[in-house]
């Protein structure tokens, strides 16, 4: 499968940030996210050819437990359930970071689930060529209900700019059976520790008052936005 980078970081976000984790990013995505941090991923996706032998060797060098395989998409890759049983019988941790737009039987420990709000979609770039496509495909309840289901630990990650985000935010966990909201997660949009910064106030009071978890973006501010972290 494309990778476009394979590297040993520090888990910036979610319920697992902070563990020192191997990051398999796998290149292409579905998706046209405006605010896509890993274009070389998604927009113009970039990499190498690696088999599945090749990531297994390549992630065991480094001696880690936690293991992320992130994107792009990963969800889309031909071998990514066969990537999944070869790792885990290696007994690695596996996080799955996906937007749960496709589902497929992985085995895993962790599904990140980012099911993408309204303000990703591309109304503004490249002329909005994606934006129709993007916004017919960007949320699959359903899908996102058969992860929540099938994984031993799940979490819903969104990614919001306006405090107008949490309406539609709302709206889909109402369709949502099965989760609590400490498994919700809001996480500000932004590249830049400023931005993050800036946002970080009215999303932490959100956050307290719906009871949901605040989601930093650890790796910016410890490297910056930077590939390889
Ligand atoms: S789903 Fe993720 S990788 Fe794909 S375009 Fe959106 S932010 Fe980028």
């Amino acid at each position: 499968m494309k990778v476009s980078e394979l590297f040993y970081s520090i888990q910036g976000e979610g319920k697992l940030v902070g563990v020192p984790s191997v990051f398999v990013r796998t290149s292409g995505c579905n998706l046209r996210c405006s605010f896509c941090d890993t274009p070389y991923a998604s927009w113009e996706p970039e990499g190498e050819e690696l088999s599945v032998d090749e990531i297994v060797q390549r992630v065991g060098e480094y001696g880690a437990r936690h293991v992320v395989l992130t994107g792009g998409e990963p969800m889309i890759m031909a071998e990514i359930v066969e990537l999944c049983e070869r790792l885990k019988g290696r007994g690695h941790h596996l996080t799955m970071e996906t937007a749960a737009t496709v589902y497929k039987e992985v085995r895993i420990d962790l599904a990140s689930l980012s099911p993408k709000l309204a303000n990703s979609t591309p109304h503004d770039r490249e002329g909005g060529r994606f934006a129709a496509a993007h916004e017919r495909r960007r949320m699959n309840v359903p899908v996102v209900q058969r992860f929540i289901g099938a994984s031993p630990e799940f979490q819903l990650k969104f990614v919001v700019s306006g405090e107008d985000d949490l309406a539609e935010i709302r709206g889909v966990l109402g369709r949502l059976r099965g989760w609590t909201p400490a498994d919700v997660l809001l996480m500000p949009e932004g590249t830049d520790a400023g931005t993050l910064d800036a946002r970080a106030g009215w999303v932490s009071e959100v956050c307290k008052r719906e009871g949901f978890r605040f989601c930093p973006r650890l790796h910016v501010h410890l490297y910056g936005n930077k590939r390889g972290t």
